[in-house]
Formats: C-alpha cells, structure tokens, sequence
C-alpha cells in the first residue's frame, strides 16, 4: 500500500529538474558511457538527452513512452530507487502528454532495429522503424508543459529553475566519474566532463569545482571510517574567482541527497576558511550500511533519514578538521 501511494506521489511531474533528472537516470540505467544534455531556457524550450546506451528495440519503442512500463522493479535497491527516483514508469508518459517529444533509438545489436516515435500533447504522430550505424537514444521534449498552466510558473522563476537544474546535473556527473557528460546552456559554449579513471573521485570533483581535472591541488581531502560508515570529505578555500555558483553536494552511498543540518555543520566547521561570507565548494561523500538508510520519505524530495545519525554527524566533523590540520592558515 505504501509503495502505491509513493509512486502515486510521484505521477506529478513537477519540474523540468525532476524530469532531467528522471531522463539522466535512464540513460545510466541503459548503461551509457557518454550523456550530451542541451538545454534551451532551462528545458522549458528544448530539452534533449543523447546517450550510447543499449537502445530500445521497434517494439519496445512505443511501450516507453506508456504508463507503468517499468521493467525495473526488481529487488530492495530497486525499492531504494523507488523512493530516490519517483516516477517509476511515468516520467516517459508524463512527459509525453505535456510537451513535442522526438525520440529515436538503436539497439545493441546493430542489426535489429530501432525506431523514431513523435508524440505531440500525447498524441502519437510518427512511429517508424529505423536503424542507425551506433547504439543509443536521443530524446528531443520541446515546449515542455506547453499545455498546462505549470509552463507559465518555470519560464518565470529562471534563476531557481537554473540551480535546480545545475545541482542535479552537477551531482549526476559528480556521482559517475566513469561517464562523459557534456552540457550545452542554450547557444553557449559546452560544459565538458570527460570520463577519468575508474576510482578517480577527486578528477571529477576537480572538473566540477574548476573545470579542469588537473587542478586536484586546490581540492583539500580527509576521510574517517567507524563501524561499517566511511567519510570522505572534498573541499576548497575560499574561491573568490567563481562567484555565481558554489558546489555544495552530499551523497551517501553514491546517491545524492539533501539535509540542512550536515549542510550547516560543514559550514560551520569550514568557516575558518570562508569567513568572509563567500564560501567554497564541497563533496561529502558518505557509506553506510544500507540497513541503517531510512529512504522512507517523499519521492520527489531527495532526503533521508540515518539510523546513527550520531556516527555521520561526528565522523563527518572529524575528517573535516583533519582535512583543516593538513594546512597552513
Ligand atoms: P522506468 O525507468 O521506471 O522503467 P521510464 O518511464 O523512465 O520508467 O522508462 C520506461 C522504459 O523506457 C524503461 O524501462 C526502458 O526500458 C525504456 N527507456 C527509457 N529511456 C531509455 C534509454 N535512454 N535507453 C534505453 N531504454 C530506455
Ligand atoms: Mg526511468
């Protein structure tokens, strides 16, 4: 009943963030290896995802973009995506109702086919079959929600719309090393995020705080472990050259999430560094046994809830100021 009632929660399609977010955990699912994102007025005019993943076969092809397709619901990691992941077999048909979506698709197998579909406000206007030369797919949404009042609200509220957006993606490309993502914004130049070696945590994290992944100098590192929980922590100085955006991530278990009060305890701790009220970046990157993760919350939220919230809480402030030692103030 309860699993009912979260993916129910979930069949509000709230924002183009969430459902970015719903098409980049697609494209991993199907085990690509290269994203390319371009987003046009913060998704809301084009929004497009290209992937190298296994594709879809013609048959297949139509069912995607039907509700309750899943084919995912498996085992408890999948319940934990349940909850991280909302929509579960709805952010395709979602999607399609409210918006132009172009998708086209190549299987693995270069020799079975693919296939194009076009569906316009839920109404499916091309279905093809076709093959193309790579494996993959591509998803075109253009003029997202364009019947519904929910349009009006994200086209005003762009400065939000964009960090929603940027923390997403951000924690996307941070939480998948082994990915290249590139991102287009609108005509402007790319973002580009080329994949780095397996385990190579601190080359992406550097990628992402200065764009470039030789700069892992600038990025100050500690970690702590305690009875089955690992904390590793990522952080700079004060960075007085990016002022418009600061990178602030938690993740547990490679999954990213949101809680105030570990946010405000980095904050606080870090602020011998950041004490001119322009802060730094961070990555807190946290394991524990998944038996002791509550992921019993709302599914369009990405909170959760530590059984030893006590073991996080400290480990956390002792590698931050082990990391603080290692340095010269
Ligand atoms: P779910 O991910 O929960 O299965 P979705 O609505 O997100 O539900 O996707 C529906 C189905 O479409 C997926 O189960 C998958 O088979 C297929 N699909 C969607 N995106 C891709 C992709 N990028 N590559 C391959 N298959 C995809
Ligand atoms: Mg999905």
């Amino acid at each position: 009943e309860h699993i009912i009632d979260q993916i129910k929660a979930g069949e509000v399609l709230e924002r183009p963030a969430s459902l970015l977010k719903e098409l980049i955990e697609n494209s991993l699912d199907a085990g690509s290896t290269e994203i390319h994102l371009h987003l046009i007025e913060n998704g809301m005019d084009l929004l497009s995802i290209e992937d190298n993943g296994h594709g879809m076969n013609f048959k297949n092809l139509p069912f995607a973009f039907l509700r309750h397709a899943t084919s995912k619901l498996k085992s408890f990691e999948d319940i934990y995506r349940l909850h991280s992941f909302g929509f579960r077999g709805e952010a395709l048909a979602s999607v399609a109702a409210s918006a132009r979506l172009t998708c086209t698709t190549q299987p693995k197998d270069l020799n079975a086919e693919g296939g194009k579909i076009i569906i316009n406000g839920g109404a499916t206007e091309l279905l093809i079959p076709q093959r193309a030369s790579t494996q993959g797919t591509s998803i075109y949404i253009k003029d997202l929600f364009f019947n519904t009042p929910a349009r009006l609200k994200f086209i005003k509220s762009k400065v939000s719309e964009k960090s929603a957006l940027k923390k997403m993606i951000y924690s996307f490309v941070l939480s998948h090393p082994q990915v290249t993502f590139t991102i287009k914004w609108d005509e402007k130049e790319k973002e580009i995020f080329k994949a780095v070696e397996v385990d190579s945590n601190i080359e992406r994290i550097a990628q992402v705080f200065f764009s470039r992944k030789t700069e892992t100098k600038n990025i100050i590192a500690a970690s702590q472990e305690y009875e089955g929980y690992k904390v590793q922590v990522y952080f700079t100085r004060e960075t007085h050259t990016t002022p418009q955006y600061r990178h602030h991530y938690l993740f547990v278990n490679k999954r990213f999430f949101q809680d105030k009060s570990l946010h405000q305890a980095v904050l606080r701790n870090l602020d011998i560094f950041w004490r001119f009220g322009e802060s730094g970046h961070y990555v807190i990157d946290i394991q524990a046994p998944p038996e002791d993760i509550d992921v019993n919350v709302h599914p369009n939220k990405t909170q959760i809830k530590f059984l030893r919230s006590d073991v996080v809480y400290s480990l956390l402030v002792t590698s931050l100021k082990a990391g603080i030692k290692t340095q010269a103030i």
